[in-house]
C-alpha cells in the first residue's frame, strides 16, 4: 500500500482512543475520512471593519493588546473575566463568562493567556443595545503568541459540524495536521486528462482550499472540484444502475388485448386527457420491450396519475400477470385500494391491500393468496417490502408518490420478482436537469396537461374569520373543507395550535352545528379509514387534518381547505396540500392563515398565491431551499452529496454526466489503472446504499 491518507486516525497527534471514537461518530475513521470531511460553512473572521454598527447576529473579530485583566466574582456557578484591548479601532472590553468547576480552577489558562501585555485575537458577539461596539462577549481568543491561530482567525474560518466532546478548534487544527501529513499524496480519483480538459484544480490544492481557503476565489475553485468529484462519482453510479437493467432481459411479454383496459375506460366517467393517453402510450411502448421498465412519471397534483397507473396494471393483469401498488401512507393505500374497487367493478380483478396494520389474519391469508397467484393487484404502504410478501407472478409494481420512498426502497421491490418492470409516479415536478440527477436511472414520462373544467383554485392569505366565514358558505352550499394543522399534538416546545385541540374546539364552539372529522398519523388504522370513508362519503362537512393528507386525497367535493400556521410550510408540501382542492369543476378556495412572520414567509406565500403551476413553484422552492428539503432527506442523502449542490451546480452536474458517460465508453467496467480510485469510491458510496451491486 499505502499512501498516508489511509493511516487510521489515531496516528495524528492528539487522538488516542477516547477521540477516535468520537471521531467516528462523524464518519472519520482515517486520515483520509479527515481530508474529505468538509467544512459546513465558512465565517468570515477577518478582522471587523467598523465596530460602529454593531449587529447582535454578527461575529465581531479584532486583535489588540491586553492593557488590564482580572476576574470578577459573578455568582455560585458563574464567574466571569474581564479585559481590556488596545485595538486599531480603541478600546474594547472583552468579557468571557465561565462556569465554575470544583474539579479545576477554570480561569486558570485564562490568567496565562490573557494577562496584560499580551496579543490576542478576540472573536465573540457585541452587544446590542450599546451604540458601537464597546464590549463583547467573548466566544474564542487566540494568543498571537500561538502560530496556530491562524487556522482560527484573520481568514475564512472553516466551521465544522460537531458532535460532543469535539469542537471547532480541536477538529480544525486535527484537519490542518491530516492536510499537512497527507494532502500532497492525497489520491486523486478523478482522471488526470478529466481534470486538465474541465481546468479542475488538483486534489491536494482543492483538499486545502476547501479547509481553508485563503480567498472566497480559492474557496469556490475547490468547492467546484470537489463538487465535481461527487456529481462524476453519481452519474457513473446512475449510467451503471441502468445499464445493469438495460442488459437484462424479462421472462414476460406483454400483449395489449384491452380485454380489461376497454371496459375499465368505458367505466370512467370521462375521456382521458391527450397527456394522458400520451404517457400511457409511452409506458406500453416501454412494457412491451425486452427488458425491465424503470419509468418515472411526473405529473402535477391533480393531473390524473392515478388512471395511468392502473391501465399499466391492468395490462400486467391482462397478460395473466400480478400487480402491485405501492404508496407512502395508509390513508392512500386504503384510498387506492377503495378506487380500484370502484373503478374495477364488474371486471374479473382480485384487489387486495396490505399495510403494517392490517391484522395478522388478513395478513397471512393476503400473503398465501398473493403468493398462490390468487390477487391480481395488490395495493399497500412500506409493508409490500418485507421479506414475507412473495408474488406468484408479479410483473409490474407502480410506487405512488416516490418522492417519499429512496432508491434503496425501489430497488427492494423490484428484487420481488425475477425483473418486474417498474413505474414511480411523483407529484413534485423539477427541472429535468435534477430530475436526471435524481432519478438518474428512470425514463421519464410528464403529464403536462390537467383535465379539463378544472377551475384554479384561488388562494389568499387571510385571518381565520374569514377564512371560517368561507367554510360555512361552501358547506351551506353542498360542499366540504379541510382545515390543516401542522401539528397532532399541543407541545410545549411549540408555540402553535394542534389538530386535535382544534378539533375540539372547532366542533364544540366554531362549528357546533356541523360534522367534524379528525385525521392524523398517529390514529389507528381503522379510525383513519372511518374518518377517510366518512368525509369522502360526505358524511363529515368539516376535516380537521394534518399535513399527512398532503399526498393523494381525493374527495372532489372538498372545495376549500383552510391552512392553519401557513408559515411553517414549505412551498412544495403547501401546492401539495392545496391539490387536495380543486378537484371538480366547482370554484375552490384556499385560505393560508398565519403569522406569515418574516419577509421570507410572506414571499413564499404570496408566489402560492399568485400561481398554481408546479413546475414554477417547485423551481421556486428549489431556490429557495436546495433540493434536500423538497425531496426529503431520504432521497438527498441517498446521493452522497457533500458539497455539490444540484441547483446551484447545474452546470458542473452537466459536465459531469458528459463526462461519466464517456468514461465508461472507454472503460466499462473502469478496469484500467487510472480509474481505480474512482471504482473503488463508487462501490463505497453507492454499492450498499443503493442496493445495488454491479461492476463486475
Ligand atoms: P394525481 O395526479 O394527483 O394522483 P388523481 O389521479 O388523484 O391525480 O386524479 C385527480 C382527480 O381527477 C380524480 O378525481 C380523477 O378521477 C380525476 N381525473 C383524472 N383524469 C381525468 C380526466 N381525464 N378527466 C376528468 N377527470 C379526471
Ligand atoms: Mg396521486
Amino acid at each position: 500500500m499505502s499512501s498516508p491518507a489511509e493511516l487510521g486516525i489515531q496516528y495524528l497527534k492528539g487522538v488516542g482512543p477516547r477521540r477516535a471514537a468520537l471521531l467516528e461518530r462523524l464518519g472519520v475513521r482515517t486520515v483520509e475520512d479527515l481530508l474529505h470531511y468538509y467544512p459546513r460553512d465558512w465565517q468570515d473572521r477577518r478582522e471587523t471593519a467598523d465596530l460602529s454598527l454593531p449587529s447582535a447576529a454578527e461575529v465581531v473579530v479584532v486583535r489588540g493588546r491586553v492593557l488590564r485583566a482580572g476576574a470578577r466574582a459573578a455568582g455560585p456557578s458563574l464567574s466571569i473575566y474581564k479585559a481590556t484591548l488596545a485595538t486599531a479601532h480603541g478600546k474594547v472590553d472583552c468579557v468571557w463568562f465561565k462556569h465554575l468547576s470544583r474539579r479545576f480552577d477554570v480561569l486558570a489558562s485564562l490568567k496565562k493567556e490573557v494577562a496584560e501585555g499580551a496579543d490576542l485575537w478576540v472573536v465573540g458577539r457585541a452587544d446590542p443595545d450599546l451604540v458601537g461596539v464597546r464590549e463583547i462577549r467573548v466566544e474564542e481568543h487566540y494568543p498571537i503568541a500561538d502560530e496556530r491561530w491562524r487556522l482560527h482567525v484573520g481568514r475564512l474560518t472553516p466551521i465544522y459540524a460537531l458532535t460532543e466532546g469535539i469542537g471547532q478548534r480541536f477538529l480544525r487544527e486535527l484537519v490542518d495536521a491530516a492536510l499537512s501529513r497527507a494532502a500532497d499524496a492525497a489520491p486523486d480519483a478523478v482522471p488526470r486528462e478529466l481534470a486538465a480538459s474541465r481546468r479542475l484544480l488538483a486534489a491536494p490544492q482543492a483538499l486545502r482550499g476547501v479547509h481553508f481557503p485563503r480567498s472566497a476565489a480559492e474557496l469556490e475553485a475547490a468547492r467546484a472540484r470537489l463538487a465535481y468529484e461527487e456529481l462524476l462519482l453519481l452519474e457513473l453510479a446512475w449510467i451503471l444502475k441502468r445499464r445493469q437493467t438495460a442488459g437484462l432481459a424479462k421472462p414476460h411479454r406483454y400483449e395489449v388485448t384491452r380485454r380489461l383496459l376497454t371496459p375499465f375506460r368505458a367505466g370512467l366517467g370521462f375521456e382521458l386527457t391527450a397527456a394522458q393517453k400520451r404517457v400511457i402510450n409511452e409506458i406500453f411502448d416501454d412494457l412491451r420491450r425486452p427488458s425491465p421498465m424503470t419509468r418515472l412519471l411526473q405529473g402535477d397534483v391533480g393531473s390524473g396519475k392515478t388512471v395511468v397507473a392502473v391501465s399499466a396494471l391492468l395490462l400486467a393483469v391482462e397478460n395473466g400477470g400480478q400487480g402491485a401498488l405501492m404508496a407512502p401512507t395508509e390513508i392512500l393505500a386504503d384510498q387506492h385500494r377503495a378506487t380500484l374497487e370502484r373503478t374495477l367493478k364488474g371486471l374479473p380483478v382480485r384487489v387486495a391491500s396490505l399495510t403494517s396494520r392490517t391484522p395478522k389474519a388478513a395478513r397471512v391469508k393476503t400473503l398465501a393468496a398473493a403468493a398462490a397467484g390468487g390477487i391480481d393487484l395488490l395495493v399497500g404502504t412500506h409493508a409490500l417490502l418485507e421479506e414475507d410478501v412473495r408474488f406468484k407472478s408479479l410483473r409490474l409494481a407502480v410506487v405512488d408518490e416516490q418522492h417519499r420512498f429512496g432508491v434503496r426502497q425501489r430497488t427492494t421491490l423490484r428484487r420481488k420478482a425475477d425483473l418486474i418492470d417498474l413505474l414511480v409516479m411523483t407529484a413534485t415536478p423539477i427541472p429535468r436537469t435534477l430530475a436526471l440527477a435524481l432519478y438518474g436511472d428512470l425514463e421519464i414520462s410528464t403529464i403536462d396537461e390537467m383535465p379539463p373544467g378544472r377551475v384554479p383554485v384561488r388562494t389568499e392569505l387571510a385571518d381565520e374569520s374569514a377564512a371560517f366565514a368561507a367554510v360555512r358558505r361552501e358547506v351551506a352550499a353542498g360542499r366540504q373543507a379541510y382545515v390543516v394543522y401542522p401539528i397532532i399534538e399541543e407541545s410545549p416546545a411549540l408555540d402553535l395550535r394542534s389538530a386535535k385541540a382544534e378539533h375540539a374546539r372547532l366542533s364544540a364552539e366554531v362549528f357546533p352545528d356541523l360534522r367534524v372529522g379528525l385525521i392524523h398519523g398517529a390514529l389507528p388504522a381503522r379510525e383513519k379509514a372511518r374518518a377517510m370513508e366518512d368525509f369522502a362519503a360526505g358524511r363529515v362537512q368539516v376535516l380537521v387534518a394534518t399535513p399527512v393528507i398532503e399526498v393523494g386525497i381525493d374527495v372532489p367535493n372538498a372545495t376549500v381547505m383552510v391552512v392553519q400556521s401557513a408559515e411553517r410550510f414549505g412551498l412544495a408540501s403547501l401546492h401539495q396540500l392545496r391539490g387536495r382542492i380543486g378537484r371538480g369543476a366547482a370554484q375552490s378556495y384556499c385560505f393560508l392563515v398565519g403569522e406569515a412572520a418574516g419577509d421570507g414567509a410572506r414571499a413564499r406565500l404570496a408566489t402560492l398565491a399568485a400561481t398554481s403551476d408546479g413546475f414554477r413553484i417547485g423551481e421556486e422552492d428549489l431556490k429557495l431551499r436546495g433540493p434536500g428539503e423538497l425531496l426529503g432527506t431520504a432521497q438527498s442523502g441517498e446521493l452522497s452529496l457533500r458539497v455539490a449542490d444540484l441547483v446551484r451546480d447545474a452546470g458542473l452536474l452537466a459536465d459531469a454526466r458528459a463526462d461519466a458517460a464517456k468514461l465508461l465508453s472507454d472503460d466499462p467496467a473502469l478496469r484500467e489503472p487510472a480509474h481505480a480510485l474512482l471504482r473503488r469510491r463508487l462501490l463505497a458510496l453507492y454499492q450498499s446504499r443503493w442496493n445495488w451491486i454491479d461492476l463486475a
